[in-house]
């Protein structure tokens, strides 16, 4: 039988490259495939074969509060944890996600107070996550509302901060700005991983997501987890999930669960000295973003049209050596006042997303520097040949 869908011409695929040297490079998105070529390398340990008949069920464990939580998921989450040292997870329930996504979506369901006369301000210090805002508005809900930029926020009335840390555009580490009554904080730790930045103390919040995209780098999967103190608003969060989308994918689950279970076997095979951690999968991603940029600061001062931001150096427990905050993207700053960052990007081939998503000034573009290593290289080559001079390409 033949398909008569047409092509979809959105979405480049893997199958689908070019690989030309003057294409276009799409760095807009945060598509974390630069690990590709670890779990190439990890083969059969990294291959889950699901029997046709395996979780075919709605339900997981119908006695957890998170009812559609696989328990190996459950269980390697809880192991993680432990592993890396970035998280507390005593005293937690943990609810999964369609990625993280799906659960700040749950987590600002839970925590607006149903019965409020106005819609719930959500407020994130700029530069915010590019999404934030339309996933608060979308569907236009009488529950909440985005607020704008936490810095400026003043209203009076509950409020909801989400503190993304490290930060995405810019991967500064960030603790909430507003800090008064009536209000609650979700914090959203994507990156709060060894390969981005230092893990200094475990998180120990009230709501904390994390998710599988920016951890493993399976963004396909759908995975993200939160860790939830308060049992009345986790169980928000499960009603949420479960009037949504009925729980989440087992495949994708148990996929997910072997992942896991794949890096922590590598961290523990590595043992704890700095030389032996370097072995892992996170020694992996840790020497790839170091890697990544030296190259990419180098590049921006040869060209000199560029700044990044400076970052800082702590000690991460994990790898037991002082480390850099190493972001997974690059948060560029023209250095000419008039200039339209992204359009300039754009011009020598390059996608970025414009500061204005994240609050800001055309000024900033933020280009992923998750991408695959032939993405990367021409990166690099092309910010470099970017000078001060307008449109120029030497
Ligand atoms: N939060 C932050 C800060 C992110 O950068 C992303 C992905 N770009 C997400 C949440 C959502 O990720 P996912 O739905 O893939 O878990």
């Amino acid at each position: 039988e033949t398909c008569n869908n047409p092509p979809l011409t959105l979405v480049s695929t893997s199958e689908r490259r070019d690989y030309g040297e003057d294409r276009v490079i799409n760095l807009d998105a945060g598509d974390p495939t630069m690990y590709e070529t670890y779990w190439k390398k990890m083969g059969k340990k990294a291959t889950v074969v699901i029997p046709g008949w395996r979780s075919m069920s709605y339900y997981s464990n119908g006695r957890s509060l998170c009812w559609f939580l696989e328990p190996d998921l459950c269980q390697q989450i809880l192991r993680l944890h432990r592993v890396v040292g970035n998280a507390i997870t005593e005293g937690r329930y943990i609810i999964v996600g369609t990625g993280s996504s799906q659960l700040i979506l749950a987590a600002l369901y839970a925590l607006s107070p149903p019965d409020s006369s106005e819609p719930t301000d959500v407020v994130s210090a700029v530069p915010y996550y590019s999404s934030y805002p339309s996933m608060c508005d979308y569907l236009k809900t009488s529950l909440f509302k985005w607020g704008g930029d936490a810095h400026t926020y003043e209203k009076e009335g509950s409020y909801i901060e989400i503190v993304t840390s490290p930060n995405n555009p810019d991967g500064s580490l960030r603790e909430p700005v507003v800090n008064r009554s009536g209000g609650a904080v979700l914090h959203d730790l994507a990156y709060y991983w060894p390969h981005y930045t230092p893990i200094a103390a475990p998180a120990d919040f009230d709501l904390s997501l994390f998710t599988a995209s920016k951890c493993t780098g399976h963004a396909g999967s759908r995975i993200g987890w939160a860790l939830v103190k308060n049992p009345e608003i986790a169980m928000k969060m499960v009603k949420f999930i479960e009037l949504n989308t009925i729980g989440v994918s087992k495949d994708s689950q148990l996929r997910t669960a072997r992942m896991l279970s794949v890096i922590s076997d590598s961290c523990e095979q590595a043992g704890s000295t700095s030389d032996n951690r370097s072995e892992s999968f996170y020694g992996f991603g840790h020497r790839l973003m170091t890697e990544r940029w030296c190259r990419i600061r180098q590049a921006v001062k040869h060209g000199g049209m560029f700044t990044l931001p400076d970052f800082p150096t702590a000690y991460c427990n994990f790898l037991n050596q002082p480390t850099e905050t190493r972001p997974a993207f690059a948060w560029l700053k023209c250095e000419d006042e008039e200039e339209d960052c992204a359009g300039l990007l754009r011009r020598h081939k390059i996608l970025g997303r414009s500061g204005v998503s994240f609050g800001c000034s055309p000024k900033f573009v933020r280009v992923s520097m998750m991408d695959r290593d032939d993405n990367f290289d021409l990166l690099v080559q092309r910010i470099s040949k970017i000078t001060a001079a307008p449109n120029s390409e030497h």
